[in-house]
């Protein structure tokens, strides 16, 4: 096919993950930086350009780092979360579960009271002025540690918002064993929250089983190495657990060498429910739309291929059945309109 961009650019989509700072984009981090002024972040959007250009992945953490500490009021969360919102609009999201670690903003002194009705405020306006429906997924900050784990558990337990549907592990995997976290997946589990921490995005594929096994995953966050063990795969085939499938963040983060080289073909063709998402966008200079580009290549997909893939993330999405034939029923008619012709 021709370029599949703009097809790509109009299609209604769900992203499944994708995380709350890494969202951030200039614009967004020229604001909070505009309202921190004692930050080393500059405020104008030329110097913002080179200051996102990465030397190395230890430099893109400490980057991360000092847009997490422009986070620092409510009204920084509530800015950051409605803005995402707005970027996720201008390319035809219309359903995300965001990640979000509210241990960075408790810790950082936010009461979690406070915390928790900005992104809910967001939320809201975020679905009456952009048509953008906002789900969280509350993730553990791996290297965090134990302490991290238990204090998440409570604040999704205690502290739950209404637009919560999610239990998270991020963070470094080297290390950071999943096993140890069971007690607090199992907490939130227990208060129906749905399991997807991430898994095999650096390690071996038996991080994916402990997430699987111990952690009892319903989606995996990457699962890049699962394609090394062919009895992984076809585990997860027949029981319909997607992988959320990040190729830029991949190649960013280095658990990938080569664009060219990403595993995502040997993920379709052992038949998993294969799911495109963005990670930390503006981190590593892409987004959803672009991301469908790189999988729509790499897989050889015509419009109609781009569109299942679509509806992938609206199968494996924790949308009510309602909400996600709604959204399905969107993507195929606007794939009928664009494949019926000249009105574009
Ligand atoms: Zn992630």
């Amino acid at each position: 096919m021709t370029d599949p961009h703009p097809f790509i650019a109009g299609l209604p989509k769900a992203e499944l993950h994708v995380h709350h700072v890494g969202s951030a984009s200039p614009r967004i981090v020229a604001e909070l930086a505009a309202r921190h002024p004692d930050s080393k972040v500059p405020t104008d959007p030329e110097a913002l350009a080179d200051y996102f250009t990465f030397t190395d992945f230890a430099h893109f953490i400490d980057v991360y780092l000092s847009v997490v500490d422009l986070v620092r009021t409510p009204e920084d969360v509530r800015l950051l979360t409605f803005e995402v919102a707005r970027d996720m609009a201008r390319q035809n999201i219309r359903y995300a579960e965001l990640t979000v670690t509210p241990f960075s903003s408790t810790r950082r002194g936010i009461p979690e009271v406070a915390f928790m009705e900005a992104i809910e405020d967001a939320r809201k306006a975020a679905e009456a002025e952009l048509g953008v429906i906002l789900r969280w997924c509350f993730d553990i900050p791996g290297e965090a540690g134990l302490q991290a784990a238990e204090e998440t558990a409570r604040l999704a337990v205690e502290r739950r918002p209404e637009g919560l549907v999610s239990f998270g592990l991020g963070g470094p995997e080297i290390g950071v064993e999943r096993p140890q976290f069971k007690p607090y997946f199992d907490l939130a589990i227990a208060e129906g929250l749905h399991s997807v921490p991430h898994a095999g995005e650096t390690t071996g594929p038996q991080t994916v089983w402990d997430a699987l096994t111990v952690l009892r995953a319903e989606r995996i966050g990457h699962g890049t190495s699962a394609v090394q063990d062919p009895k992984l795969l076809e585990h997860l085939a027949e029981h319909r657990i997607a992988l959320e499938v990040c190729p830029t963040s991949n190649i960013a983060t280095r658990a990938v060498a080569d664009i060219e080289l990403h595993p995502i073909r040997e993920m379709v063709a052992a038949g998993v429910l294969v799911t495109v998402n963005s990670d930390d966008p503006h981190m590593f200079g892409t987004d959803l739309n672009s991301e469908y580009g790189i999988a729509a290549r790499l897989l050889g997909l015509d419009e109609q291929g781009i569109a299942e893939l679509a509806k992938n993330a609206v199968e494996a999405s924790f949308m009510d059945p309602a909400g996600k034939r709604r959204l399905a029923e969107e993507i195929d008619t606007y794939t009928a309109n664009w494949l019926r012709g000249p009105a574009r």
